[in-house]
């Protein structure tokens, strides 16, 4: 048994999965009579069901993206993803663990499938308190740990070193969320942990820098066991064709896309100064994401304000250590500049 099998849910590994037309027939034909589907191609290129490996796909991201095609699945979103981690692993009775604060999808998925989420507090300075999260692992039940490296929402990366110290004592999953790994400095991915750690996995998304949110692509990174597992309990066509579609556009344009980076980048920085000369701001908090962080004395008011000049930012005041602290995405020049001069006019 292999370290993973151990971790499990073992009705899982029993299992006979659904065997759909497209798993049953891998080669080339000249006619498909096999799925049941539409004859007519009416609307978007759609009458056929989609990949469920989404191989075309998984071959531009080993290309792009250096993640190896064996290590690599899709879901309907990362979100998608995290659902099926704890669905995998947890039973009644374990728990899942977060640092907080942090996504909020991952307690949410805990309570979805009744499983207990245990949160433990970062330092005041948000970083990551290892001594507190190795009490945890030793006293509770945890299968899976989540670490989310840049985090939302505080936007700090959590070293690399630490993330391979944690994961190595874990005797759980430890999942490491690298959604707005695309905007970091020098960034050391959780995936090179995978071949000497199997209980490392690693979620990308393509809904932040690769820009198609709305397509929802995310990556489940993972040891070749944990890949097999996966595709046996997922639902067959969970990333649609239109989905996978726009995954192989985006990913075909990763010079525009790192050109994009780079220009949030110098717009948050430039969004950072404008906010530190403002009297109401107290602190700006530095972030290796695509959104800014700046702590006010009211945020609630701040947050009322810019809504009623119909600008929706994120309050994020009733989080751990983040009191008076709202969250704003950047946008682009146009949205930015209303942005700033919103920001101005606002009295306190
Ligand atoms: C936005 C975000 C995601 C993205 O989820 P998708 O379902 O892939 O759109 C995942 N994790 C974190 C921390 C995020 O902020």
């Amino acid at each position: 048994m292999n370290q993973l099998e151990k971790l499990v849910n073992p009705h899982l590994i029993k299992m006979t999965p659904y065997s759909s037309a497209r798993d049953e027939f891998k080669g080339k034909a000249e006619i498909y009579l096999d799925a049941n589907e539409s004859y007519e191609n009416s609307f978007f290129d759609s009458n056929r069901y989609p990949d469920p490996e989404a191989v075309e796909v998984r071959k531009v991201l080993e290309k792009t993206l250096s993640l190896p095609f064996s290590k690599t699945a899709l879901g309907n979103g990362s979100d998608e993803l995290i659902d099926y981690l704890i669905r995998i692993f947890c039973a009644p009775n374990d728990a899942i663990a977060i640092v907080k604060p942090t996504y909020g999808a991952y307690k949410v998925f805990s309570s979805t499938n009744n499983i207990k989420c245990i949160e433990i507090p970062q330092n005041s300075d948000l970083t990551i308190n290892k001594e507190e999260i190795f009490k945890v692992l030793e006293n509770e039940k945890v299968k899976i740990l989540f670490l989310c490296s840049p985090n939302n929402p505080t936007g700090k990366v959590i070293p690399f070193s630490l993330i391979k110290e944690i994961s190595d004592k874990n005797k759980g999953i430890t999942v490491v969320d690298e959604a707005y790994a695309d905007f970091a400095r020098s960034f050391r991915s959780a995936v090179e942990l995978i071949d000497s750690n199997e209980r490392v996995v690693v979620i990308r998304t393509l809904s932040k820098a690769w820009a198609i949110a709305g397509s929802r692509v995310g990556i489940l990174v993972s040891s070749e066991y944990l890949q097999r597992l996966f595709l046996k309990i997922k639902a067959p066509y969970n990333v649609s064709l239109l989905n996978q579609r726009a995954a192989l556009k985006a990913l075909k344009e990763k010079d525009k896309v790192q050109k994009d980076i780079k220009d949030i980048i110098s717009y948050r920085k430039d969004l950072e100064e404008f906010c530190k000369n403002l009297e109401y701001v107290k602190e700006i908090i530095p972030t290796e994401t695509n959104f800014i962080l700046i702590r006010v004395g009211d945020a609630d008011s701040l947050y009322s304000y810019l809504l009623s000049k119909s600008i929706i930012v994120r309050n994020r005041t009733h989080e751990l250590y983040l009191e008076g602290v709202l969250r704003i995405t950047v946008g682009n020049k146009r949205e930015n500049e209303k942005l700033k001069e919103a920001l101005l006019g606002y009295k306190g």
